[in-house]
């Protein structure tokens, strides 16, 4: 067959997303959604936009920047809203690096920054995480030019590190963009944000996808200091001007101001999280000790592989990642205390059926 793809997109490795199965209704505990719905604010405020969807959405997305401005105590000029922060990693990947200029990052974590590696034609480093998953910031601490990516909590280990290691590091890389994506950090982790007008080389990438319950509507953010946001902005107007929609922008800004309903619902995944850690630990699971909305697990005795199939078959979906150093364990995101209930009945039957 012939293709008409061009050659430098011959050998690229598209990201593959956990499923979204049509076939029946599954306990869904594999992409780390919220198991909680939008509030009726953001609702309300869906339905308002939707009059409205002739016009085109405000490109410079002013009201939502100055909402987020406002919680963050920064200005306007400090934020760049994107079509879910994995636009913000695409924009920092283009602006920042490329064959000469490598992507630094950890050996194990989130897929997507090889896939922009490959898409952009970036030399990535990846920098080997120690035997528990634990991340050693010295390896990124007096490195040349070049874009330093950490997950902070991780994916998908949920290893979270603290924001003196993060300036250590906007300190010592000081040629490096440092880009810290925290797409899990309302979960426990600390945020860095009030490094960003310290050090002008910090860019913090944010999503409503997770915290905020707003997976589906494709909603995240940069925060950094204004020259490095203009940077980025002027790549998104070549890219797509548009490419956070009307309801986004209008779901964005009623989530905001009704933070303490999301509040609340982290809260509660966190607690749902510890608890079902100790009933996995009861079980003989070995787990990290994991700050975002999933918990990362293995069972010495039954390959991971095989615990994903038997959950499926009995309608829950979880997480596995093949690879030299995940292959024996699975992301298991936290849903509500009921769904996990369910999980951990199921797993407990699967193992004692396999003895
Ligand atoms: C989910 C996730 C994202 C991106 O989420 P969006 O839905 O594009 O906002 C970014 N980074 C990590 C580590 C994630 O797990």
């Amino acid at each position: 067959m012939n293709s008409f793809l061009i050659s430098k997109y011959k050998d690229v490795e598209p990201y593959v997303p956990g499923e979204q199965p049509r076939d029946k209704k599954y306990i869904k505990l594999n992409t780390n959604e919220s198991p909680y719905p939008p509030s009726d604010r953001v609702l309300r405020a869906v339905e308002e936009s939707a009059k409205n969807l002739q016009l085109y959405p405000d490109p410079a997305c002013r009201d939502l920047r100055a909402t987020l401005a406002g919680s963050l105590g920064l200005k306007p000029g400090n934020i760049l809203p994107t079509n879910g922060s994995d636009e913000v990693l695409s924009l920092s990947f283009m602006a920042y690096a490329h064959d000469e200029k490598p992507a630094y990052y950890a050996d194990v974590t989130y897929g997507f920054y090889d896939v922009l590696s490959g898409l952009f034609g970036v030399k990535a480093e990846h920098f080997a995480l120690e035997n528990d998953f634990t991340i050693d910031i010295n390896r990124y601490c007096g490195l040349g030019s070049g874009l330093i990516v950490i997950a902070n909590p991780n994916a998908p280990t949920g290893i979270a590190i603290g924001v003196c290691e993060i300036e250590k590091i906007c300190k010592e890389s000081p040629d490096c963009v440092v880009l810290i994506d925290e797409a899990y950090v309302e979960f426990g982790a600390e945020s860095c944000v009030g490094l960003v007008q310290k050090y002008p080389n910090l860019i913090v990438s944010r999503t409503y996808s997770k915290s905020m319950s707003l997976a589906g509507a494709r909603l995240g953010y940069a925060i950094a200091n204004e020259e490095r946001i203009r940077e980025l902005e002027t790549l998104k107007y070549t890219l797509n001007p548009y490419s956070v929609n009307r309801t986004a922008l209008a779901a964005g800004i009623a989530a905001v101001e009704d933070i303490e309903y999301y509040r609340n619902n982290c809260r509660l995944v966190a607690k749902t999280r510890d608890k079902t850690a100790e009933k996995l630990k009861e079980l003989g699971f070995e787990l990290t000790d994991s700050k975002a909305n999933f918990v990362f697990c293995r069972h010495p005795g039954v390959p991971a592989s095989e615990l994903s199939d038997k959950l499926r078959k009995v309608g829950i979906l979880v997480r596995h990642f093949t690879g030299e150093r995940t292959n024996d364990w699975l992301r298991i995101s936290v849903g509500t205390p009921e769904d996990m209930n369910q999980l951990i009945a199921a797993l407990a039957k699967i193992l004692t059926t396999n003895h």
